[in-house]
């Protein structure tokens, strides 16, 4: 039996699909997982590309399936089954063989993973795969990290099975060891934002304006043929107008307001702030997510704090504002995005270019939407001061659409409207067209109690205040 081309370990949702995609586009791949009885299904449903697919048992015999030198593709859950499926792949690989791992791994343990292999003559590559089920069965985003010389071997097969954008592959190489399942966690962190603001538009209209989610989602329909259109409002807009079977009414109706935010939501938050960046419209929208699941509190407080908001006095929002300062939010949160993966670049040493890593989100991945295009070309020129909100084109974006974004998070704020995401990207867009901050203040205090110092406006060379004592205590 002719040997194949590459191998997968994990038929789960995605496993499977990315299976079929390779198998697809004409790549012989040997397949193996855990449960056994479900590589027998995953053959039983794959019909034609079943002659594409040589079913494996055993580890061992996944390995002997494989042209050499190996290469096997992981797609298990990230963490420690990552580790356990390498040790059970680790005696029947040979110097030279490659493990490719496309789950969303934390880029620390694929640093990790790396440099251990690499001391027993195994290649590893980390690899972020976007686009959920569809994607994987039919063209995701992927983001490649690892030695560029072993994904020069897979190449032809990765490009084949990505996702397209007029006709170039929405994958690439973006930089060595753990920079490929970085930039995967950054593009979830952003996804994270991006539905957030997303929920925090459908709940001015559901609590202040008393639409129906029908009616709401006819709306964000209209807005996906304009400046928002993107896989996350075409796909918001179709779950608001979807009924539920059972009760008739809108399906969003009958949904627990609980969500998680394990894993990569909350990995680029902690890594932002080591970096110490604060994209904070991320981090808003994962500490929401947090907020959500405390609902017996908030449950709890509504009965304690109700009747709080301000009566009369916000003026009306319109739709036209709510479209532009999703607008405005968005691209801050992007802005925070790229300036996050700039300073990991720079700590990592990847040379990550920031262009390329919009330029594979354009197609393929969840985030992907009509503006990425453009904010690829402006992260190519160079993005003045790290800053999308800086670069041309959106500058004037931003001046066109701020001012919506103000009025809404002004009226919400009256009304007792949460807006974690849209209020932390105003925060940020006022700080940084504020040359003089009031971190000034901060400085005086840590001097007082702490001795730290200070620079002078004046660049005089001295560096602490007349505070004195004498204060009164209490
Ligand atoms: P899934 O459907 O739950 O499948 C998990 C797979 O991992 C199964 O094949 C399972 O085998 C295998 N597995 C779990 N623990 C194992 C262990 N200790 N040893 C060997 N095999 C083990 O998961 P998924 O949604 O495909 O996700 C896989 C990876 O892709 C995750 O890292 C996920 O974060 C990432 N990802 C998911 C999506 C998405 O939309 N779902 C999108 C992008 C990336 P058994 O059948 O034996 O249990």
């Amino acid at each position: 039996m002719s040997k194949a081309r590459i191998g997968l370990v994990g038929l789960g949702v995605m496993g499977a699909n990315l299976a079929l995609n390779i198998a697809e586009n004409g790549f012989p791949i040997a397949v193996y997982n855990r449960t056994t009885s479900h590589t027998d299904d995953f053959m039983a449903d794959a019909g034609a590309l079943a002659d594409q697919l040589t079913p494996c048992h055993e580890v061992e015999t996944l390995c002997a399936s494989l042209t050499t030198p190996r290469a096997i593709i992981i797609m298990v859950q990230a963490g420690a089954p990552v580790d356990s499926v390498i040790d059970s792949l680790k005696p029947y690989l040979e110097k030279g063989d490659m493990i490719i791992d496309a789950g969303n791994a934390n880029f620390h343990d694929t640093r990790r993973r790396e440099a251990a292999l690499k001391e027993e003559g195994l290649n590893f590559i980390g690899m972020g795969v976007s686009g959920g089920e569809e994607g994987a069965r039919h063209g995701p985003a992927i983001m490649v990290g690892g030695d560029p010389a072993s994904f020069e071997v897979i190449r032809d097969i990765i490009e084949a099975i990505s996702a397209k954008y007029q006709d170039s592959p929405c994958a690439d190489h973006l930089g060595t060891d753990g920079a490929g399942h970085f930039v995967k966690t950054v593009h979830n962190g952003i996804e994270y934002a991006d539905m957030q603001m997303i929920a925090e538009v459908y709940g001015i209209l559901r609590d202040m304006d008393g639409r129906s989610a029908g009616d709401i989602g006819k709306l964000f329909e209209e807005w996906n043929a304009g400046p928002l259109a993107s896989y996350l409002v075409e796909i918001s807009a179709h779950v608001l107008q979807a009924s539920d079977p059972i009760s008739g009414g809108p399906m969003v109706d009958m949904i627990v307001d609980k969500a998680g935010q394990k894993g990569t939501g909350r990995w680029t938050a902690i890594e932002a702030l080591t970096l110490g960046e604060s994209p904070m419209t991320i981090e808003a929208a994962v500490g929401a997510r947090g907020w959500s699941a405390a609902k017996e509190a908030r449950e709890a407080g509504e009965k304690i704090y109700a009747g709080l908001e301000v009566q009369g006095g916000a003026h009306a929002i319109l739709d036209a504002d709510l479209e532009q300062a999703l607008l405005a939010a968005k691209i801050i949160a992007y802005s925070q995005g790229f300036a996050l993966l700039d300073a990991a670049s720079k700590e990592y040493d990847w040379n990550l270019d920031l262009g390329r890593c919009a330029e594979v989100w354009r197609a393929g991945c969840i985030i992907r939407s009509s503006m990425l295009d453009e904010m690829a070309s402006a992260a190519r020129a160079g993005l003045p001061n790290g800053q999308l909100i800086f670069a041309d084109g959106f500058a004037e974006k931003m001046k066109d659409a701020s001012g919506a974004l103000r009025r809404v998070v002004a009226a919400a704020a009256l009304k007792g409207q949460p807006m974690p995401a849209f209020s932390a990207a105003l925060a940020f867009f006022d700080t940084m067209r504020k040359g003089r901050g009031t971190t000034d203040l901060v400085q005086a205090q840590r001097d007082f109690f702490g001795a730290h110092g200070f620079d002078r406006v004046d660049g005089k060379d001295h560096h602490h205040g007349p505070w004195g004592s004498g204060l009164k205590s209490f």
